[in-house]
């Protein structure tokens, strides 16, 4: 089963990396890592955190644990900021990859950043590319996501919020669940067994008529 690579940017001590009423970048990344983790794992997929609670772990420590671990992915999750410190209108989501955009880097990029601005319906800001260590040092397929501006008002009560966490944490989860294909499991309800075709079309209906979808399979 694949392992894959979740990295919280900087940690809680970081210099700068704080919103200018002073909430820590780190403990938005390591919430939504938290989320993400959760729901990979109850798919049975390993994960592995590169980040630490009590130090900035150096970056080349981070990707040679990736790369050590043949993770399959690297998914290192971030808050923007703009400006020098202070409040300001920039705001949405953006996703990075290396700028030697590999093919399979890109739709990972895709895959997440679509579902995240389709589920979060923050501005779309787009995916572009950027020559960062956790990116250019990975052998495996790597994004960073940029999941909204901790010097944007709004964004920033987003990205203090449990909820918000939580949606990109599982947002991002899932876009992974489906890039590398666990499938969903689906549920059917059956209703009903018969040797006529005329009566499966009857209960068919009945079905229908009280507003639910029906359908006839073989057996
Ligand atoms: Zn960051």
């Amino acid at each position: 089963m694949a392992t894959i690579v979740l990295d919280a940017g900087h940690s809680y001590n970081t210099p700068g990396k704080r919103s200018p009423d002073g909430m820590r970048e780190f403990a938005f990344n390591r919430a939504v890592c938290q989320a993400a983790r959760k729901k990979l794992e109850s798919q049975g997929i390993r994960t592995i955190l590169t980040h630490r609670d009590d130090r900035d772990v150096p970056l080349k420590e981070r990707t040679d644990l990736a790369n050590r671990e043949k993770a399959a992915l690297f998914i290192s999750i971030h808050a923007n900021a703009y400006g020098s410190g202070n409040w300001n209108d920039v705001h949405g989501i953006e996703t990075y990859i290396h700028s030697k955009n590999d093919s399979q880097s890109r739709s990972l990029a895709e895959a997440v950043h679509y579902s995240l601005i389709k589920e979060t319906r923050r501005k779309d800001r787009g995916i572009k590319t950027a020559n960062f260590h956790v990116l250019r040092e990975t052998v495996m397929p790597a994004v960073l996501i940029e999941c909204g501006f901790m010097t944007n008002r709004e964004e920033k009560k987003l990205l203090a919020s449990e909820d918000y966490r939580t949606l990109c944490g599982h947002t991002i989860a899932a876009a992974i669940l489906t890039f590398i294909g666990v499938k969903k499991t689906l549920y059917l309800v059956q209703t009903g067994a018969f040797s006529s075709i005329e009566n499966a079309k009857k209960q068919a209906q009945a079905l229908k008529n009280a507003g639910f979808d029906a359908m006839i399979m073989e057996k």
